[in-house]
């Protein structure tokens, strides 16, 4: 594992607008931080059995969680009978799921792969693909959009569904950052905010008790681009969910959530 504890944005944070930037954006001490920021229990209260509702409800078994991050879902899954197995392109952030996964009692399936080239790194077909928590975000220009999402689309078995969530960037860009924090973002003490938003870049500030602060530079996905780039892959019937929910104002929620089978 990396011992890498800063950050570093360089002169011109603002500027480093790269897909490869997650790489040095999850440093040890961030990481190490994550699972404050995501408390788990209040963030399972608040998400409910949506995902394992959506998956049961689609005959899934396989389930491959590309966005493992500190193992949340995979943890979630796992224990609700899932047969799953997590990826993730940072091996700080698998390395933690492991170590997660196991104080809760479970090996932990793991795999690092950039979803760019997802396939060379994982075998076999799946029933559904996760990519949650805010993660398709980190990918900063169109071409590695669409490589990421035809790389989950042929992951997966030709009855195969794509589960993947967002903010509501559009919000943000059109009215302001009002976030309740309910439902990902939810450990006491800790705060979440836009630092910079632009149509081409979304800089959050997170700052935790002991006030350190870390930064991830985002892309801000407008929630109609996400669907027309899904439908152009080749997804089929995608369903937007705002906060969990079939029907709500589009400026209200926090998370879209897509739903899209791929025939
Ligand atoms: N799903 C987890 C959660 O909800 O807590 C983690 C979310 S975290 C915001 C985003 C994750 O996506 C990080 O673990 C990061 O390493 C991963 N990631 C970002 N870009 C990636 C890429 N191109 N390929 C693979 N993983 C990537």
């Amino acid at each position: 594992m990396s011992a890498t504890m800063q950050q570093d944005f360089g002169d011109q944070p603002i500027e480093r607008r790269e897909t490869d930037n997650y790489r040095s954006e999850y440093v040890k001490s961030f990481v190490d931080k994550w699972d404050d920021l995501i408390d788990w229990d209040s963030r399972a209260r608040s998400e409910g059995d949506f995902f394992i509702q959506v998956l049961k409800d689609r005959g899934a078994r396989r389930v491959l969680d590309v966005a493992a991050g500190t193992g949340f879902h995979s943890v979630q899954l796992i224990e609700a009978g899932f047969d799953v197995v997590s990826a993730d392109g940072s091996p700080e952030m698998l390395a933690k799921a492991f170590e997660n996964a196991r104080r809760r009692g479970h090996i932990m399936r793991t795999t690092q792969a950039d979803w760019r080239w997802l396939n060379r790194d994982i075998y076999g077909r799946y029933d559904a693909v996760v990519c949650l928590g805010n993660s398709f975000t980190h990918l900063f220009n169109e071409n590695d959009r669409r490589k990421a999402l035809a790389e989950f689309y042929s992951a997966l078995n030709h009855d195969g569904v794509l589960i993947l969530d967002q903010r509501n960037y559009d919000a943000i860009l059109d009215h302001g950052y009002s976030s309740s924090h309910t439902y990902y973002y939810c450990g006491d003490n800790v705060s979440v905010a836009p630092e910079h938003v632009d149509e081409g870049l979304a800089r959050f500030e997170y700052r935790f008790p002991d006030k350190s602060t870390y930064h991830l530079n985002m892309f801000p996905l407008r929630k109609a681009y996400v669907r027309r780039l899904m439908r152009e892959v080749g997804f089929q019937n995608i369903d937007t969910y705002g906060d969990f929910k079939e029907t709500y104002r589009e400026h209200e929620p926090d998370f879209f959530i897509h739903v899209a089978d791929k025939h």
